[in-house]
């Protein structure tokens, strides 16, 4: 979540009422955008599929398949059915949750599918009162998904135990995944709910110190947002102003603008099955 003053947070946060009010967000995006707000576009390495899912307004649920077992990871799935319906369509097996934080357009649907899935483990920091946490994970902390293998790393400053989750791309010859949750957008980051501006720059630098290659995978569809605000601030910026005409592209075509684009290997042809 991002926009709301101090005392529509502890509402939306704290109490019965957020989550009342995050059930009518459900419910309005589910009528306003029956096949999601954005296009995804899924993509895939050999032995690993990342499906973006599109849910609510502007979030996304990921999730990430362990293409030669079948086993998968969602991370922060806000709507249940949504994303039950990609593991239904995919046929994998849920096996777990990965959620960045506790804000209920990233935990709402925790409940729900673990509760359909009663097997899948729910990992988070236990500092931010995640919905049905199984497994609190620390700083550092790995954890294996059939093949594939998730560090969590700490980044307070949007809420005290916000956390990011990284793939090792390693063993499949890809690139590492950062799931950003609110940490990091596609230029832009979280609003600083529960953290000084301190604390959400040390959290950055974390992100900033993963590979060159790391590919963004964001909890919102802020791009288009976050690039005009830049482009009012930075006036010459030859790569601001060609990522901003790349997204404005892709957002009038109502397409999702966490794919990575122009990636050699995202050519390649899918594995034999
Ligand atoms: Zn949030």
């Amino acid at each position: 979540m991002m926009e709301a003053n101090q005392g529509e947070y502890s509402l939306y946060a704290r109490t019965r009422l957020g989550y009342l009010f995050y059930q009518r967000q459900v419910k309005k995006a589910r009528e306003r955008y029956p096949h999601g707000h954005s296009a995804p576009q899924p993509c895939r390495f050999p032995g690993v599929k990342i499906l973006p899912i599109p849910v609510l307004s502007n979030n996304y649920s990921y999730l990430v398949i362990d293409t030669g077992s079948g086993r998968a990871a969602v991370v922060d799935p806000s709507d249940p059915l949504a994303v039950q319906a990609a593991i239904e369509e995919e046929g994998v097996m849920l096996e777990a949750i990965f959620c960045t934080h506790k804000h209920w357009d990233h935990s709402g649907g925790n409940a729900a599918l673990h509760q359909r899935h009663s097997s899948c483990k729910v990992y988070g920091s236990a500092l931010d009162a995640i919905p049905e946490l199984t497994n609190s994970l620390e700083d550092r902390e790995k954890v294996s998904v059939g093949c594939l293998t998730f560090e969590a790393l700490a980044t307070p400053g949007h809420t005290v135990g916000h956390m990011v989750y990284v793939l090792d791309g390693g063993p499949f010859g890809g690139p590492p995944c950062l799931f950003s949750g609110d940490l990091l957008f596609l230029a832009g980051c979280g609003r600083l709910f529960e953290g000084s501006p301190e604390t959400m720059l040390a959290s950055l630098d974390v992100a900033v110190g993963l590979g060159e290659d790391t590919l963004l995978w964001p909890g919102h569809e802020y791009a288009l947002e976050c690039l005009t605000f830049a482009s009012l601030l930075e006036l010459d910026n030859p790569a601001l102003e060609q990522k901003l005409r790349w997204v404005t592209q892709q957002r009038q075509e109502k397409r999702s603008t966490v794919r990575p684009g122009g990636v050699p290997w995202l050519q390649l042809p899918p594995p034999a099955p």
